[in-house]
């Protein structure tokens, strides 16, 4: 063997190390984040963390609450207290807010490692440099620029139509309430959160310490949009997102020539500025879903691998 390929040889061997250095690296980050999220939501559960910062009974405890007002002020009076799918959405509530969370996070981690790697940074992209200002800014800044991500990316759920086939879950709720919030292909958590990242990437990579305060808000807010109450907010209905509003958004029949209507998430402030709000009325009974919403399977496990297929729009 002469002394160029010599070394060439040796750097072969380097640079598999490399590779094989590398594989592990993120092999340890998927595990370690994927056992530390599963830590959290066992001592959620458990009662080992901070009430305020428990999301498992903190949702347990919304949810009550959003039921509590759909049986004691009703909207649409005929809907039963189990309506249609009650259970399903219930399951799906703790499916994507935990379990696939777990499993989502260790992926999420690995992809922040790879953009790192590339030199993409939460400091890279920064427009606005939240921690100078004072606490109660920081969360409502936060908390502004997140709903605006989201309502973005929902338009392109409704946009792009091989995003559409997974956001069909979501609509494919025929009576509405308050668990329907959390009704949504498991694809949509992979969309919404590097989307999230992105948001918070904007704000310097930074999460304020009370940030748990802005998502139960969202939490909340999400639930009452869903739940089968008549609540408008009165003249805050230009900047909050409500049941009505949400409820047209579900509609089967949209505008013509439109996509869809009401994209809010918890404000309603960016439909109004941006003139895709629609409320024609406030009678509740409206008819949900969209065209061939029969042809959607109607439990959780035919739904998991839903969207994959081609189907018409
Ligand atoms: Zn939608
Ligand atoms: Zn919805």
């Amino acid at each position: 063997m002469n002394c160029v390929t010599q070394i060439t040889f040796n750097l072969n061997i380097l640079l598999t190390f490399g590779k094989l250095f590398r594989l592990m690296e993120m092999i340890r980050i998927f595990w370690e984040s994927i056992l530390g999220t599963l830590n959290w939501t066992l001592n959620s559960i458990l009662f080992q963390l901070p009430w305020y910062k428990n999301y498992f009974w903190g949702l347990i405890l919304i949810s009550i609450l959003a039921w509590g007002l759909e049986i004691t002020f009703p909207w649409r009076k005929k809907q039963g207290l189990f309506r249609k799918d009650f259970w399903l959405d219930g399951f799906y509530m703790f499916f994507n807010f935990f379990l696939f969370s777990i499993v989502i996070s260790g992926f999420y981690e690995v992809l922040q490692f790879m953009f790192s790697e590339v030199g993409l940074t939460s400091k890279s992209l920064v427009l606005f440099d939240l921690s100078t200002l004072p606490e109660t800014i920081q969360l409502i800044v936060f908390f502004i620029i997140l709903d605006f991500v989201q309502w973005v990316t929902h338009i392109l759920l409704h946009k792009i139509p091989i995003l559409w086939q997974f956001h069909k879950i979501h609509h494919s709720v025929k009576e509405m309430g308050f668990a329907a919030h959390l009704r949504y292909h498991w694809m949509e958590n992979l969309l919404y959160k590097p989307l999230k990242t992105f948001g918070v990437m904007i704000l310097g990579g930074f999460e304020p310490d009370q940030a748990y305060i802005i998502h139960f808000i969202a939490i909340t807010i999400g639930h009452l949009n869903h739940s089968n109450i008549k609540l408008s907010w009165g003249p805050l209905k230009y900047l909050l997102n409500n049941p009505i509003m949400h409820l047209h958004h579900h509609a089967f029949e949209i505008p013509k020539g439109k996509i869809g209507v009401n994209f809010g998430i918890s404000l309603s402030v960016w439909d109004y500025l941006f003139k895709t709000n629609h409320i024609p009325n406030t009678d509740g009974d409206l008819k949900l879903g969209f065209p061939g919403d029969e042809n959607l399977p109607n439990n959780f496990f035919k739904q998991l691998h839903y969207g994959f297929k081609k189907t018409n729009r």
